[in-house]
């Protein structure tokens, strides 16, 4: 006798954590488990005695088809007179409208008769790893890159390991799955990748945590690639990270892109510098051109001292300055004596270097304030500031005496020559009129010149 002949079967039916319909060879069934009652969500009263040909059965495929009920896995057994194997079966929750998945076996027991012959199934759930779709699938067949690592042993140079790479992998690594399977991804890095990136990854890793990073990699020849990747920790279901996976898109040619426009601003940048300093360049040669032409338009050109047109434009301003301070302002005039004899004895062009001579003498005589010019010929004219008329005498006869005592020399010959001078004294809170001014001024040079020349004649105002 057999040792567990005394144990309870019955007992161990209703204690089964696996569901157990017995049909009779009719399908009508006769008995069903509490497991069974719970995983098909019937009742006893509901199932007892309930047949195949039952339109209350709902069940499907693994395409999700509904099934003949011709194959049902009672039916199956039923003409055959084979058992069943592990078949995969839905049923659809007649409450929620959700299916349930069962592997099921299913055996007939004694002759095959109508009366003392049974069909038995035996199903259990595997709703939670079956699914309509694969999840595998997508990953497989997804545009991005996904790795699979393991999350014991992350040290290097071996660790990680990879477990999984998809087909998006293969195609972008040139490495097959066999190559790469039991490697770690540190076989894609290089002498280019970042180490600050990777430090970064390997802390986020040692944390359990997810990150993003943007790296180098490099494929089986050697060709580098830039990729954007999100690692992800993966936990089982007591919450201890078990895995990593890596999910990784190729951003060489958006990197390319990037780096063709940075260099594109870049160039950009310099050549609106270099264009900023030609600007400047060009402004300040225009600047001194400018300067140029004012100083040619402003200064005559044999002595090098302002022309009559420079004094005529600054009168005005000169004016107006005074009679806002209060001061009196001086119109003088004077003319070489007996310059034509100069030219007559010895040329010209000696008569030039005198002009020239005078000019530069003048032009270290009056103050930047002054105002004084080549007026015509050998003739000057000069408007100047006065705080005293003692200034101006002194002026003038410094004038005078400083034009007397210049030693002139020009090719052999060194002389002297002297100037006469007409000056005309203005109160400046009364109106100006620079012309009617000259004319008194150049008067006093007439006179100047009629009482024996070499010296300066000033008219007072009123
Ligand atoms: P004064 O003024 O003392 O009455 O006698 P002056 O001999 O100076 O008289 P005038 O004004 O008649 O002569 C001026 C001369 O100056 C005539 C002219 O040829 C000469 N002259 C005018 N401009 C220039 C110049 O640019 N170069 C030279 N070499 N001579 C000039
Ligand atoms: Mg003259
Ligand atoms: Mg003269």
């Amino acid at each position: 006798m057999n040792e567990i002949d005394g144990l309870n079967f019955k007992k161990l039916l209703e204690q089964a954590h696996i569901g157990i319909v017995i049909h009779r060879w009719d399908t009508s069934i006769v008995y069903a488990n509490p497991a069974a009652l719970n995983l098909l969500q019937l009742s006893y009263e509901e199932i007892l005695e309930k047949r195949s040909t039952d339109s209350s059965w709902c069940f499907i495929d693994e395409t999700g088809q509904k099934l003949l009920v011709e194959d049902y896995p009672v039916n199956k057994v039923k003409k055959s007179k084979e058992r069943l194997s592990n078949e995969i079966l839905g049923v659809i929750n007649r409450f929620q409208d959700e299916v349930s998945w069962f592997l099921v076996n299913a055996y007939y027991e004694g002759e095959p008769s109508e009366t003392n012959s049974f069909i038995v199934i035996t199903f259990n759930d595997i709703s939670d790893s079956k699914k309509l779709f694969s999840f595998e699938d997508i990953v497989e067949s997804a545009q991005d890159i996904v790795i699979v690592t393991e999350a014991e042993s992350i040290e290097a140079p071996l660790g990680p390991k990879i477990i999984y790479v998809n087909r998006a992998f293969e195609n972008l690594t040139g490495y097959k799955k066999e190559d790469v399977i039991g490697e770690t991804p540190r076989i894609l890095q290089g002498t280019l990748t970042d180490k600050d990136s990777t430090l970064r990854i390997r802390t986020a890793l040692d944390n359990n945590q997810a990150i993003n990073e943007t790296l180098l990699n490099y494929d089986i020849c050697g060709r580098p690639y830039w990729i954007e990747m999100n690692i992800i920790p993966l936990k089982n279901k007591y919450g201890k990270v078990t895995h990593f996976a890596a999910i990784e898109r190729d951003i060489s040619e958006r990197k390319f892109h990037l780096e063709q426009l940075e260099k594109r601003n870049k160039d950009l940048r310099e050549l609106k510098r270099d264009l900023v300093k030609i600007v400047e360049d060009r402004t300040h040669e225009l600047q001194k051109a400018k300067a140029k032409l004012e100083k040619l338009a402003y200064i005559d050109p044999l002595t090098n001292v302002p022309n009559r047109r420079y004094f005529t434009n600054q009168i005005d301003t000169l004016i107006k300055s005074c009679n806002r301070r209060g001061l009196m302002l001086a119109f003088g005039i004077f003319d070489i004596d007996n310059f034509k004899k100069i030219n007559d004895t010895y040329g010209h062009s000696l008569g030039d270097s005198v002009l020239i001579a005078l000019g530069d003498y003048l032009n270290s005589f009056f103050r930047a304030d002054d105002i004084f010019s080549r007026y015509g010929g050998e003739e000057f004219a000069f408007a100047i500031v006065v705080e005293q008329p003692i200034d101006l005498e002194n002026l003038t006869q410094r004038l005078i005496r400083g034009v007397q005592s210049l030693l002139i020399k020009a090719d052999t010959v060194n002389f002297s020559i002297t100037v006469s001078l007409g000056c005309k004294l203005c109160d400046t809170s009364q109106q100006v009129n620079f012309e009617k001014e000259m004319k008194h001024a150049d008067k006093a040079l007439y006179q100047a010149k009629a009482s024996g020349k070499n010296k300066a004649i000033i008219v007072y105002p009123n």
